[in-house]
């Protein structure tokens, strides 16, 4: 069946920008609705002849800073039972958090394969924070910037290697 592939990771920081660029980026090749994608939280994806869904794990962000460390944990729980590969985002500009660590404390119970992706680095200088990641013990992180659009090829060839 269709692999599933879940982005996953604490509010703002760019899940759903990654999530509604590779989903316009199927759009340019497959016929969908249009206009129905920006609402969606999964979309059919495309890849080098890979298909795969796409989820986008965050849904509807609480407000509350309080209810984000049980909700974020409830999510990454839902892509661990249910995904095949999971993205696992982080901000390169807020550097690690406590809520990181929470998310990736479960990650790696799972036996799923992880792509730690390394968001808002919009230029090609090193994140200051980018060897502050490697605690999370997932290897490298996967540098990009989802809103400009850079690293996302790199990104999906990294996707589609886990299927
Ligand atoms: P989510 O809560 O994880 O779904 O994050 P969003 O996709 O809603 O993005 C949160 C904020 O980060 C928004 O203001 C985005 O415009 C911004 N953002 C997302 N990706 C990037 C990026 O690659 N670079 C920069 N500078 N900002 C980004
Ligand atoms: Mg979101």
């Amino acid at each position: 069946s269709r692999a599933l592939v879940a982005i996953v990771g604490r509010p703002n920081v760019g899940k759903s920008t990654l999530f509604n660029k590779i989903a316009g980026r199927k759009l340019a090749i497959v016929e969908d609705s249009p206009g129905v994608t920006r609402d969606r939280n999964y979309t059919r994806a495309e890849w080098l002849n890979h298909h795969f869904t796409l989820i986008d794990t965050g849904g509807i962000e609480p407000d509350s800073e309080e209810l984000i460390p049980s909700l974020i944990k409830k999510q990454a729980q839902i892509a661990i039972e249910m995904a095949h590969v999971i993205l696992f985002v982080v901000d390169a500009k807020a550097g690690l958090t406590s809520t990181d660590r929470e998310v990736a404390q479960l990650l790696r119970r799972s036996k799923k394969p992880v792509v730690l992706v390394l968001n808002k680095v919009d230029n090609d200088k090193v994140s200051e924070h980018y060897y502050d990641f490697y605690e999370l013990g997932f290897g490298d992180p996967m540098e990009i910037s989802a809103s400009i659009g850079l690293g996302i090829g790199d990104l999906l060839d990294e996707v589609v290697a886990n299927f």
